[in-house]
């Protein structure tokens, strides 16, 4: 036996001893990489947030169409003003993977009926919404009512609270990924909580909600490709909802999982 050979041996036998050593628990902790960390002070946002309105001011927003705003602050909320042609508002920042927290009142005086009824959304990217709507005691169709993924997912259960109350939506929205030629390589996801409620868990989009042009078609419209970050977009659907204490974290998830994807859901 060679003089190295014998001394890794000896390395060998020291370690298992070592290993050996370690009492059972220990062997399943894992003490690396430590959590970076995120302060929660009480009646704060998390530290690692970014503020969109915190009832001051609406600089981390803008119309969609250049000029127009047509939304004011009113009682520290943001305030759709209801005018014949709408205009949702944007974040000037772009998102792809966030966590989001959301405060939204539907007006306390109920005008007009299912859709037509405290009707807003929250669109992330641009494209995928979730819905924004007056659902106590209005009946729609369900993948339309407060909370849904727009024509795709009816929510959970109806957690809704009577309109002129503010009310908390909590979302997790997973971007989709596509690769350099377009190929879509996994979908949208979504998880939600309205009013602390669980109304959408981990659910698939089949591609953006329909919106624009594509609302009137007969079909979901399929999945594009987008860039990886997009901004945030507010629905102005000509009803006076307000918003208030908006923040998201940006998730900085791991790349996408292959997920073996539908055929319908490829672009
Ligand atoms: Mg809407």
């Amino acid at each position: 036996m060679n003089k190295t050979f014998s001394l890794l041996l000896g390395l060998l036998t020291l370690r298992l001893i070592a290993a050996e050593e370690r009492p059972a628990n220990e062997l399943t902790e894992v003490w690396q990489p430590v959590p970076a960390v995120v302060s929660t002070p009480v009646g704060s946002v998390p530290s690692d947030a970014i503020v969109l309105f915190d009832g001051k001011n609406l600089d981390a927003w803008e119309p969609v169409r250049a000029g127009e705003i047509g939304w004011k602050i009113e009682e520290a909320a943001m305030v759709v003003v209801p005018k014949p042609k709408p205009c949702d508002l944007r974040t000037r920042q772009s998102f792809g993977d966030v966590q989001l927290h959301l405060e939204w009142r539907a007006p306390a005086e109920v005008k007009g009926r299912g859709q037509d009824r405290g009707n807003s959304g929250i669109f992330f990217m641009g494209l995928y919404e979730i819905q924004i709507l007056d659902s106590w005691e209005n009946p729609t169709y369900v993948n339309g009512q407060a909370a849904s993924v727009y024509k795709e997912h009816p929510p959970l259960v109806n957690a809704s609270r009577r309109p002129g109350e503010w009310q908390i939506y909590d979302v997790v929205f997973i971007a989709p990924r596509f690769s350099a030629e377009g190929n879509l390589l996994s979908p949208a996801r979504l998880t939600a909580l309205h009013n602390g409620v669980l109304v959408q868990h981990d659910v698939t989009l089949t591609g953006p909600t329909p919106n624009g042009a594509s609302f009137h078609q007969p079909n979901l419209p399929p999945y594009a490709a987008h860039a990886a970050r997009l901004p945030l977009q507010l629905q102005d659907h000509r009803d006076p909802v307000a918003f208030r204490n908006i923040w998201v974290r940006e998730l900085n998830l791991p790349g996408a999982k292959p997920l073996n994807v539908h055929p319908a859901f490829q672009p």
